[in-house]
Parts: structure tokens; C-alpha cells; sequence
């Protein structure tokens, strides 16, 4: 029997009335892009096929390099996945052994999650239809790890998104962050290359103005009193449809943090 629960309060006879859905800091267009695919989450050839893909080497990069870096791994761990969507980092958590939450706003991404979690019968998994700060504001220092992928660029205010994450870790606890660089390289790759030549995503998922410099999310973490940990670049060939990690951040990338150990929750 699984405990994945998926705790959502949208189904009121006014949806538009739930609480976190009028949070100020969500884009509705923005969720809308995710759940109208929603079908296609746990399609490994679907809209999502990419982020299939990769999601090995983030796994890996956050378990084998991140945390490993710490001495620990994610058995045991208390983990939140802020902008889940289907749960496919999630879920692949869990299976190393984290005690796994997913948050999103999309109610048919959590309904995917959810249904594919029960199907797999993982017990350490639950999702929940809640904004980034609420959630923050209801489990202060309850976590060891935040991940937080390719959310950043779709929300109004990325920095009250890094603030949640800092907020929801115990002192010492780890936030991994990704998302896409901003410069004409980035233009080219994400937007012209992806969406356009290769149809890798649908037109219009990202917008480039919303683009994120690691400077930027760098200083937006330090702001919120994070120690940057870690930053490394995520590649991909469309020849050989090889997916890589390497040190050049021009267009993927994903950033480490760390909540000192002295600072208050
Ligand atoms: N993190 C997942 C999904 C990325 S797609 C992964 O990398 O596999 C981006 C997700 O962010 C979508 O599921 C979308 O619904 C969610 N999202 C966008 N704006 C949001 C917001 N303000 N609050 C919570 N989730 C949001």
C-alpha cells in the first residue's frame, strides 16, 4: 500500500477562491503551460521527454556530488521538490530512500504525480497543491534538502521562491536550484534550438526575459544568508541526444546552497 497523498484544495465549488492559487507570486499562464500537458508527464517520449533525460544526472549530481560532498546521501532525508509538476525528480528521490514531499499549483500535475506514485507503490511520497511561501510559512526548518527545478523562470518573484527555500531547510541543510542562463547563447539553445528546430518543447514555454543568471541567483541567495556550494552546467547534444554535466553555465544549469549551520530558522 503506498502513503502517496495528494492533498489538494482546488476541487471547492470556486476554485478560484483557494488560498494558495491567489498568491501573488504565481504566473496562472505560466501553471497553465504544465497542466494542459499534464497527460504527458510520465510519457518518457512525451512533452516532458527532456526533462526524463536529464533527470538522471540531476539525481546523481545532487546525491553524488552535492550531498556525498556533506557525507550523507538522500536515505532518510527529509526532502521538499517546490514546482514538482509530474514528480519526476520526486519520485526518483523517494526511491533513493528520501522522505519526499512535492508542492506545485498545478492541480492535474499533482493528479499525474500522485497516480503514478500509488502505481509504483512508493510509501515515502506525498504531494500537495500549495504555494512555495505558505508551505514555507507551515514547516519552518522541517527539511534537509529543497530542490527546486526549473520552476524559477516561470514565477513573477523568483527571489520570494529562494527565501521559501531557505526558510523550509534545518541550519545545515542543502537547496538545489535550476534553471536557464540569460544571454544570446541561452536565446538560441533554449528558446530558437529547443523549441523552434528541434521541438524539444512546446513554443512558448520559456520566455527569455525571465531567463536567470547565476549572478543573479547568486545574489538572490545571499540575500536570504545562503553559502553557495556548488554550480555546474547541464549540456545536451541533439545529434547524439547525449545529455552531459559539465563547468560551462551559458545555458542549463544547476546551483547548490547551503543554509549555514549558525543561521536562525
Ligand atoms: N520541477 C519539475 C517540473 C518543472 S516544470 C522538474 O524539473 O521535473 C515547472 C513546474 O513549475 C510546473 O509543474 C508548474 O506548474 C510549476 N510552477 C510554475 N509556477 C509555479 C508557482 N508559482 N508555484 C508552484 N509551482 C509553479
Amino acid at each position: 500500500m503506498t502513503t502517496a497523498t495528494h492533498n489538494d484544495d482546488s476541487n471547492t465549488s470556486n476554485p478560484s477562491l483557494d488560498k494558495s492559487a491567489q498568491h501573488l507570486n504565481v504566473d496562472h499562464d505560466e501553471v497553465a503551460k504544465f497542466t494542459k500537458l499534464a497527460d504527458e508527464w510520465w510519457d518518457k517520449q512525451g512533452a516532458f521527454a527532456t526533462l526524463h533525460e536529464i533527470n538522471p544526472l540531476r539525481l546523481n549530481w545532487i546525491s553524488d556530488n552535492v550531498l556525498a560532498g556533506m557525507n550523507t546521501d538522500l536515505e532518510g532525508l527529509r526532502v521538499v521538490d517546490i514546482g514538482c509538476g509530474g514528480g519526476i525528480l520526486t519520485e526518483s528521490m523517494a526511491r533513493r530512500g528520501a522522505d519526499a514531499t512535492g508542492i506545485d499549483l498545478g492541480t492535474e500535475n499533482l493528479k499525474a504525480a500522485t497516480v503514478h506514485a500509488e502505481q509504483s507503490g512508493l510509501a515515502t511520497l506525498r504531494y500537495e497543491h500549495i504555494a512555495a511561501e505558505d508551505f514555507a510559512a507551515a514547516n519552518k526548518g522541517q527539511f534537509d534538502v529543497v530542490t527546486c527545478m526549473e520552476m524559477l523562470e516561470h514565477v513573477p518573484d523568483p527571489s520570494a521562491i529562494v527565501q521559501a527555500c531557505f526558510d523550509l531547510l534545518k541550519p545545515g541543510g542543502v537547496c538545489v536550484l535550476s534553471t536557464i542562463n540569460r544571454n544570446p547563447k541561452s536565446y538560441l539553445f533554449a528558446i530558437i534550438g529547443a523549441e523552434y528546430v528541434l521541438r524539444l518543447l512546446d513554443r512558448g514555454t520559456h520566455d527569455y526575459g525571465k531567463f536567470i543568471t547565476p549572478a543573479e541567483l547568486d545574489k538572490m541567495a545571499t540575500m536570504v544568508g545562503f553559502s553557495r556550494q556548488d554550480l555546474i552546467g547541464l549540456h545536451y547534444n541533439p545529434l547524439t541526444k547525449r545529455y552531459w554535466l559539465a563547468q560551462n553555465v551559458d545555458v542549463n544549469y544547476m546551483m547548490a546552497v547551503k543554509k549555514p549551520h549558525d543561521a536562525s530558522e
